[in-house]
């Protein structure tokens, strides 16, 4: 990837965010009074003028020059979910045929790529089919650097000419001033002189998969697709939790030294490395920051990845579920409310003022995934992810929050007017205003739940592996602000605002606390348990998107201005297009490999055992279980192609539902997937029939344990 460093011999610090034109790096680079104009942009209270612009774009050109960039990019993030850039050098010819390095303020803040091929949900009509990206100065540009080619890599949103929003930045930017705006009110009203502005954190922790890229080479499923499409389970899978937390082994610790220098470089700030659950599978997890810059990092970081990953001849998965039988890949998103005084809103404190504070905000994010939990699972529907929520595995499609025992008790406690028994068998009065400082010792961690609070954030864990942070992200943010502009509000009119305040915990907590499950949700009642408390249970993407403009959300959304009913709109467009485009690609792949590889690979398999047979019956031998086994070949041969046949015929008589996103993904999850289940059933059983020298690409004990 880049220039090589032995990274024996170099320290960490040396490279740390070398190629981030950071805080620290402006600080030195800019004149001060533009350093400090760009602080108030970033801290949005100022309009960001063309001077400073122009004088921000010199010295990042300068900045990036000297790192041996020629280019420079406006990186975005289409709603396909992955990235997009477009590449301008920074030479400007002279008549004398000599060149200019320049860089100038219009080209810093404002790129029009030409965007008419971005998914766009009809927001705009081809004749106007322009875009154009704007510098998000909030989040900090750094020099990408392929194997020595550098490009200085500008964060912006998408926008169209009408000021739609066309990508992922905007809403999540949009929903941030929400809950800023909401947050404060609430702060206000609770006394607080000194914060001035108030922002969601987040702490993604990234898993992914790894494979030898010998394997990848020859499974067209992983390299089309992302995932495999057929493939049986190995004798060992993750029976024996011997992965998770293992001894890195030497080859993958070359890779995580790697990819840590070149995130380390980038000022990403990798922190956390290990094994994960399934065979092959990792985790990194950076440290949090603000939810914005935490998503462009976390796209960077994907990106790193896979990049750092070919180096060692390896090949990364982010899908969500590349293997059938084994764990999936999440990206957990450790959510908190932080304030530029320094609180963290989400974080119990050492005195009464601050607990009933950390309360009030707790409960009213309770009411928020309560009410919003449609939302949330939105948020994380993807065809991918369909295979991970839903199907068994942690966390379950139906939203619930963990609380912990210590917390759900203090709030039963509240609720009916009980005091506290503490541990130490002492009563604790709960009067709120003498809440004493939380027994907060059980950090017991519940793995299964979706949505966990976690000591002083909350654990979103439905987000997938290969999703953008940006949606999850919004529509908490979005939540919660709402949530937090009645609290403000009912603050605002109260004549007595603690007693307010004690209401208001109560009876968030009494009304919503059916939200609260501190069990394992993995129980097969805790579905029916759920079903009871009228918790919906969206098993799939397609039912979950369909919910995304519905009147309750789009008038949410309008309120707080994070998308207007145009944008919602072509947002569920997009998204269930997305969907149907995955299912068509994986269906395609599936048609491809059964009838051109797999069946032909059983079908020689049969033949040569058939006249094993022919010449063992010639000597008097008589063949019992192998006839059986050839039986049962010819079987699965023929159900297979029986299979085929249906899902060719359904890839006909999708195009009935052509024009209408929504039955068009129904039809997908309804009507195809089933077959593809079908006709992946007979093929997995031929490959455990067929002797392995026949099969035609590589099995999972192949991609799984060879490391
Ligand atoms: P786990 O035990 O779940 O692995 P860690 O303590 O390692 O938890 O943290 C996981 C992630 O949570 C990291 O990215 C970390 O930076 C992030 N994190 C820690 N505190 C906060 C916070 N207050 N707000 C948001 N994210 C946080
Ligand atoms: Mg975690």
């Amino acid at each position: 990837m880049s220039e090589c460093i032995d990274y024996t011999k170099t320290s960490l610090m040396e490279v740390y965010g070398e190629n981030c034109f950071s805080d620290a790096v402006m600080r030195e680079r800019l004149p001060g009074n533009v350093y400090h104009e760009l602080k108030a942009v970033q801290a949005g209270s100022k309009k960001l003028s063309t001077q400073v612009a122009e004088v921000v774009a010199n010295a990042m050109k300068d900045w990036a020059i000297e790192r041996g960039a020629t280019h420079f990019t406006h990186w975005f993030q289409p709603l396909t979910g992955l990235t997009a850039e477009k590449h301008d050098s920074f030479i400007s010819p002279r008549p004398d045929g000599s060149v200019l390095l320049e860089f100038s303020g219009k080209e810093l803040i404002q790129g029009e790529p030409d965007a008419s091929s971005f998914p766009n949900g009809g927001l705009r009509a081809t004749f106007e089919a322009r875009g154009y990206t704007a510098w998000d100065t909030s989040s900090p540009a750094v020099v990408k650097d392929l194997q020595g080619v550098k490009t200085l890599t500008i964060p912006t949103a998408f926008i169209s000419y009408t000021g739609e929003a066309l990508d992922k930045k905007v809403p999540l930017l949009r929903s941030m001033s929400a809950i800023n705006k909401e947050a404060l009110r609430v702060i206000r009203a609770l006394g607080n002189t000194t914060c001035t502005r108030i922002f969601t954190n987040v702490g993604p922790e990234q898993e992914y998969f790894l494979i030898d890229e010998k394997f990848y080479d020859q499974r067209p499923d992983l390299r089309l697709s992302g995932r495999t499409v057929f493939g049986t389970m190995s004798a060992k899978g993750q029976e024996m939790d011997d992965h998770y937390f293992g001894a890195i082994k030497e080859r993958i610790g070359l890779f995580m030294k790697e990819l840590n220098y070149e995130l380390w470089k980038l000022g990403i700030s990798a922190k956390t490395q290990h094994n994960e659950v399934a065979p092959n599978q990792f985790e990194i997890a950076t440290i949090y920051e603000s939810a914005n810059i935490s998503t462009d990092t976390n796209q960077l970081l994907m990106e790193v990845i896979k990049n750092v990953a070919r180096h060692h001849g390896l090949v990364a998965l982010l899908h969500e579920k590349p293997f059938a039988g084994v764990n999936g890949s999440g990206k957990h998103n450790n959510w908190s409310i932080g304030t530029d005084d320094g609180q963290n809103l989400l974080g119990p404190g050492d005195s009464p003022g601050e607990n009933v504070q950390f309360l009030l905000f707790l409960t009213s994010v309770i009411k928020a995934v309560d009410t919003y939990g449609t939302l949330l699972r939105l948020s994380a529907a993807t065809s991918g992810n369909d295979h991970r929520l839903g199907a068994n595995e942690a966390p379950p499609a139906v939203i619930s929050l963990y609380l912990g025992n210590t917390l759900t008790e203090i709030l039963d406690c509240i609720a009916e007017d009980r005091p506290l028994v503490k541990r130490d068998g002492k009563l604790v009065e709960l009067g709120l205003t003498t809440i004493p400082t939380f027994p907060m010792d059980d950090t017991d961690r519940n793995r299964t739940s979706p949505f966990a609070f976690t000591g002083n954030k909350f654990e979103f864990r439905m987000v997938g592996s290969s999703q953008s942070l940006a949606s999850p992200n919004t529509m908490l943010n979005v939540a919660v602000a709402e949530v937090l502009s009645e609290v403000a509000t009912r603050l605002e009119q109260a004549d007595d605002t603690l007693t307010e305040v004690k209401h208001i915990i109560k009876e968030f907590y009494t009304s919503h606390k059916r939200i609260i499950f501190n069990g394992n949700g993995y129980a097969p009642d805790w579905l029916e348990i759920a079903s009871n408390r009228g918790l919906p249970n969206l098993t799939n993407t397609v039912e979950a998107l369909s919910h995304l403009d519905d009147p309750e959300y789009t008038k949410l959304f309008g309120k707080h201005g994070v998308f207007t009913a145009a944008e919602l709109h072509s947002r569920k467009e997009i998204y269930l297009e997305t969907y149907s485009g995955q299912l068509h690609i994986e269906a395609g792949l599936m048609v491809e490999m059964a009838k051109r590889r797999a069946i032909p690979a059983a079908n020689r398999y049969l033949k040569d055992l058939l006249s094993t047979m022919e010449a063992q019956m010639s000597f008097g031998m008589t063949p019992r279980s192998q006839k059986t086994l050839a039986q049962n070949l010819f079987d699965h041969i023929e159900s297979a192609l029986d299979a085929l046949e249906s899902l060719e015929q359904t890839l006909v008589d999708v195009l009935e539902t052509k024009g209408d996103a929504l039955e068009e993904a129904r039809y997908y999850h309804g009507k195809v997937v089933p077959v593809m289940e079908i006709l992946r059933s007979h093929v997995d059983e031929l490959e455990r029939l067929t002797e392995k020298s026949y099969w035609p690409y590589p099995s999972y004990e192949d991609m799984l344990f060879h490391l």
